[in-house]
């Protein structure tokens, strides 16, 4: 099969070197593979993505000598695919419906934590039989105990047990708009992306995104994480941290020659 890599922002804020960086092996990736690379625009969150952030986006990665084949595809335009991937899996008896507020969950004292540090669900609507709420979300419930292993083709064998390293996640949200976790894979699988380059930091996600695959009957890809980068600080950088952005470098300019230097 050809390879098919992707770029995949989400427009909250103006690309860092980080995101560069990791882009900048998606491209390497896709051309010594001789494949093709395309640009996703995950801009469903209409409370945190901005359309000035989407350009910006575009800009700096064609700037810092990112090139991608096609149109840009814009997850905004695609809530069909989701809600057809939402009910399937819904019919399919995958997910419960959850009442739980987020002060229920950081309430529940006793939930273990885990990759991350992160609460796992504590099962509260789990056996839920009553008919859902007309806005609730909607939860994956993970095969607990499940061993769900993957070769990541950076950091080799990987692999999370269900239900301890991570808990039953979001799939629909009771605004009425998918999760990250069903997004990425409906449109993953939509575009035959046959490799995922994207920050170490989702690798736990690749867990529960191959459990998706599975109750879809979707061919998952195959999965290349990259080493997060740091400030000076040892901090990861973050799109509220402006020091490092594409657009700051830029306007202090340097060229996108000694940007790339900073982590070729
Ligand atoms: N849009 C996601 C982000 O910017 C990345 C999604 C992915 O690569 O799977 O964090």
């Amino acid at each position: 099969m050809n390879y098919r890599g992707r770029l995949a922002p989400t427009p909250t804020g103006y690309l860092h070197l980080g995101h560069a960086r990791t882009f900048w092996i998606a491209q390497e990736r896709a051309r010594s593979a001789g494949g093709t690379l395309l640009y996703r625009n995950e801009n469903l969150d209409s409370d945190r993505c901005k359309p000035e952030y989407t350009v910006a986006a575009i800009e700096d990665c064609r700037w810092i000598g990112l090139h991608w084949e096609g149109d840009v595809l814009h997850q905004s335009g695609r809530l069909d695919l989701y809600l057809k991937a939402f009910e399937q899996l819904k019919q399919s008896g995958y997910l419960f419906p959850c009442t739980c507020t987020r002060r229920d969950l950081e309430n529940a004292v006793a939930a273990p934590h885990g990759e991350g540090g992160e609460t796992i669900y504590p099962g509260t609507c789990r056996e839920q039989t009553t008919p859902p709420e007309a806005d609730c979300n909607w939860r994956f419930r993970v095969p607990d105990g499940e061993q769900v292993t993957f070769e990541d083709a950076h950091y080799g064998p990987q692999q999370f047990v269900a239900g301890r390293d991570f808990g039953d996640f979001p799939v629909w949200q009771k605004n009425g708009m998918p999760s990250y976790q069903l997004t990425v894979v409906v449109d993953d699988a939509d575009q035959e992306i046959t490799e995922v380059v994207r920050g170490a930091d989702l690798l736990v996600s690749t867990a529960r995104q191959l459990l998706l695959y599975r109750a879809l009957e979707l061919i998952a890809p195959s999965f290349y994480h990259c080493d997060l980068m740091l400030d000076a600080e040892g901090n990861r950088l973050a799109k509220r941290n402006q020091a490092l952005s594409l657009r700051e470098l830029r306007t202090n300019g340097k060229t996108p020659e000694e940007v790339r230097k900073r982590w070729i």
